[in-house]
């Protein structure tokens, strides 16, 4: 199997982790296009998980903004609340395929720790999350869930103490433990064979727009939205239509502006260069160190960015945007007051890229925006947030 997309990608590891990459790649080639694991697969997407989710006509959007129809893929009906969950049933099954007796994870705002604690949960196999000291300082209502879910959490208090280095250290602990460990990736980023893997038990999103807007409009779409931290609700939306004339936004995280330090716009502003195992846009300094970044939204705080979406972006197939905090809160706010539904500050700056893009579309056009996750999580940073608009900052 070909490890890169064009020139990113690929496998960066310390060579003791080869031996467990190609015996993951075997796995996962045998399982492609095996119809009983895809049965299996399927079996738990749907009566676990809710799916297939809705692809539902957002009316109310759709006369507000005054431009395209505009369809939204409900991920945030999904268990545990976001699209995370569609690639931890994959891997969690191709881990006990593969006779694995443990599960390690990775995890930022805490939302794939939760997915994988409760898929753990529900096969009972013990589980470790590797989560940032400040994360775990902000995010306390996931950390209290995982710890119901019965997962051990193990605090990273290396580099900035957040997702970056939770994954380099959970990438350590699966050097150290290959034999009986498998270890769950939350976004399609990574060594090979991940970024195709995640991609592949994501595009279950993409295939059911497919199959939805056929049986709705009897065509495929103008126009596809979605949020890019890793890029995995994005990749599972584009992938099915890659081959089709449909333009594609991916949206990033522009923070406090891109123009700033605070952000986290990889392809707007990253250079190439290797981090977790792949070649990809980085945000970076001079010397080639990996920069903080930073987003109102956890899920999109991330220093790179899937390889196939680097690809994506360098062949100009997928265009990428960025959205800063402030437009995301007001999409946030506009979304739920609009259509009654409150969706997570990720996938509110795919609402906010499309109040700006909806504008510039006729009637006739077809929108699909990607609902990657809902917002309860959310609430107390919008409190925060709208107490210090209030007190005039
Ligand atoms: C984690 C997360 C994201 C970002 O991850 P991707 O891999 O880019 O999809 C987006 N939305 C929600 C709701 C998330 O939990």
């Amino acid at each position: 199997m070909n490890t890169k997309f064009g020139q990113f990608g690929g496998q960066f590891v310390p060579e003791t982790l080869m031996n467990p990459l190609i015996e993951l790649e075997k796995a996962f080639v045998n399982i492609k296009d095996d119809d009983s694991f895809k049965k299996e697969y399927m079996y738990y997407c749907k009566e676990y998980s809710g799916r297939p989710t809705p692809l539902y006509y957002a009316k109310n959007l759709t006369k507000k903004l005054g431009g395209g129809k505009i369809y939204l893929k409900r991920e945030d009906l999904n268990h545990t609340g976001a699209h995370k969950i569609n690639n931890v049933i994959g891997q969690i099954l191709l881990a006990k395929k593969m006779g694995k007796k443990r599960i390690i994870a990775e995890t930022g705002a805490g939302q794939h720790g939760v997915a994988t604690a409760t898929i753990c949960a529900m096969f009972d196999i013990p589980c470790e999350v590797f989560m940032g000291e400040e994360d775990i300082k902000r995010q306390g209502l996931n950390v209290l869930k995982m710890n119901m879910l019965g997962a051990k959490i193990n605090s990273v208090t290396s580099g900035t103490k957040t997702l970056k280095d939770a994954t380099n250290e959970a990438i350590r602990h699966w050097v150290a433990n290959p034999e009986d460990t498998f270890y769950v990736i939350g976004s399609v980023v990574g060594p090979h064979p991940y970024p195709k893997m995640v991609r592949d038990f994501q595009r279950i999103i993409g295939d059911e727009v497919k199959e939805q807007i056929m049986e709705k409009e009897g065509r495929v779409p103008d126009y596809l939205i979605a949020c890019v931290g890793g890029g995995s609700n994005a990749m599972g939306l584009f992938y099915p239509f890659i081959e089709e004339k449909v333009e594609m936004y991916g949206v990033e995280a522009g923070g406090k502006g891109i123009e700033t330090d605070y952000h986290a716009a990889s392809i707007s502003k990253g250079r190439l260069g290797i981090i977790h195992g792949m070649m990809t846009y980085l945000l970076q300094d001079e010397n080639g160190q990996i920069k903080p970044v930073h987003s109102i939204s956890a899920g999109l705080d991330y220093p790179g960015i899937g390889p196939e979406h680097a690809y994506f972006h360098f062949i100009n197939r997928v265009k990428y945007v960025a959205i800063n905090d402030r437009e995301a809160i007001e999409a946030f706010r506009y979304l739920t007051k609009i259509e009654g539904i409150i969706p997570a500050l990720e996938s509110a700056h795919a609402i906010a890229y499309l109040m700006k893009l909806a504008r510039e579309t006729n009637k006739e056009d077809i929108i699909v925006v990607n609902l990657s996750g809902r917002g309860d999580k959310d609430m107390d940073t919008l409190f925060n947030v709208l107490e210090e608009l209030e007190d005039g900052q």
